[in-house]
């Protein structure tokens, strides 16, 4: 018989509510046109919900200016986008890079590319056992060297919640940039990029209810107009001869060619049903579910907790003592239950935790109490199998 479904894999990907799925049909249907080029009313009509949905996305977070909004496949590419522009033209020969032991691989390898290119150095900020940063440890690392520091706002494998502002304003003293990977932070925490004061930030529309392949990459002005552009072709210039370009204003200067439109109007409408629910409502309720899962699996034999910091976001990683995480995923799938196992792109992380690979459950806000009980009731079965 067919279970239904349990979705626990929500920092992997969430599901897409149906009004982001019909306002992103929608522009295929209605208004598909390439933006920014066209004279005629459909590009023009087109080229508006593009833009308007990055008016939204500024408001989101409130950035200054919607010339502060770079669209970007994901997190990942923002990454690399400052890593290859920002990093290339202003980290040089022995310059220091700070990162943290819980970053994901796509906050770990663009820097790595780029002190080996340079000859400068990684750092890493050491976590203690419950999966927190040790600030102590950031102050000893940061110095006259340091040039940047890039710090994940919520990890995605342990569900800790970083303190950046204090991050940021002791890199600050120092005249450090700071980047802040915000991929699982944007659909849980209020960010106000000006009170945080980061110089850039990341997201994705995936893990927000919005389309995948749409990301952002959000840049103070005064860094995004020093910086070369990251890409060449299309819509990022102003005039081109063979001898010569110049390129376009912000934001287009980082956004060559066509980009994916149905994907930014998507995530508009996602920020826009969010917005509507309210984000401290959301975070109220997975909290909940946070709090009832944690109390439920810690009686359970041989099951160790991987993160047990005291600010979370909905993120429930543990590892069984007698049985690999990927036979309780198989198990679970069976159940219906849909979490994730691996090592969710945080190889170093497992290292300090000495596990090959966790299973997480991670909750949206569709989830409910219910939900969590069939997780645990299958996690019972598991260990009843293997135990
Ligand atoms: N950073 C964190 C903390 C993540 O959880 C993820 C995705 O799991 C990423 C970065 C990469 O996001 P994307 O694959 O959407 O670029």
């Amino acid at each position: 018989m067919v279970k239904p479904l349990v979705y626990l894999d929500n920092a992997a990907t969430t599901q897409k509510p149906q009004y982001v799925i019909d306002k992103t049909n929608n522009y295929y249907e209605k208004m598909n046109a390439n933006i920014h080029r066209g004279v005629h009313a459909l590009s023009q009509e087109a080229t508006e919900a593009f833009e308007s949905s990055r008016i939204i996305i500024k408001n989101f977070i409130n950035a200054l200016g919607k010339n502060e909004i770079i669209f970007t496949r994901g997190t990942t590419e923002s990454i690399n986008l400052v890593a290859s522009s920002y990093g290339r033209k202003n980290i040089k020969e022995g310059d220091e890079i700070i990162i943290s032991t819980m970053e994901h691989h796509s906050n770990i390898v663009p820097w790595q590319m780029l002190c080996a290119e340079k000859n400068a150095k990684l750092r890493v900020i050491p976590v203690n056992d419950e999966g927190e940063i040790i600030f102590e440890e950031f102050e000893k690392l940061i110095n006259e060297k340091t040039k940047f520091v890039s710090i994940v706002y919520a990890s995605n494998s342990l569900g800790t919640v970083n303190p950046v502002k204090k991050i940021i304003d002791l890199a600050h003293s120092y005249n450090i940039p700071v980047m802040l990977d915000a991929a699982q932070a944007v659909n849980h925490l209020k960010i106000d990029v000006q009170q945080l004061d980061c110089d850039f930030l990341a997201f994705s529309g995936h893990k927000l209810y919005g389309p995948t392949g749409i990301g952002i990459l959000y840049g103070k002005v005064n860094h995004l107009e020093a910086m070369p552009p990251y890409q060449g072709g299309g819509d990022m210039i102003s005039k081109v001869t063979f001898e010569e370009t110049t390129y376009n204003e912000l934001p287009h200067k980082f956004e060559a060619g066509t980009p994916d439109i149905a994907g930014a109007i998507g995530l508009g409408a996602a920020i826009e049903y969010i917005e509507k629910i309210g984000l401290e409502n959301i975070a109220y309720h997975e909290n909940l579910l946070l709090e009832y899962a944690t109390k439920a699996v810690s009686d359970l034999q041989g099951l160790r907790i991987i993160g047990t910091a005291k600010e979370k976001i909905g993120v429930l990683s543990f590892h069984f003592e007698n049985v690999h995480p990927h036979d309780v995923g198989t198990f679970l799938d069976f159940e219906g239950v849909a979490i994730r196992t691996g090592h969710h792109c945080t190889q170093p992380l497992m290292r300090r935790f000495n596990v090959p690979a966790t299973s997480r459950a991670s909750f949206g806000m569709y989830n409910t109490i219910e939900e969590v009980d069939v997780l645990v009731n299958g996690l019972k079965k598991i260990l009843e199998v293997f135990g």
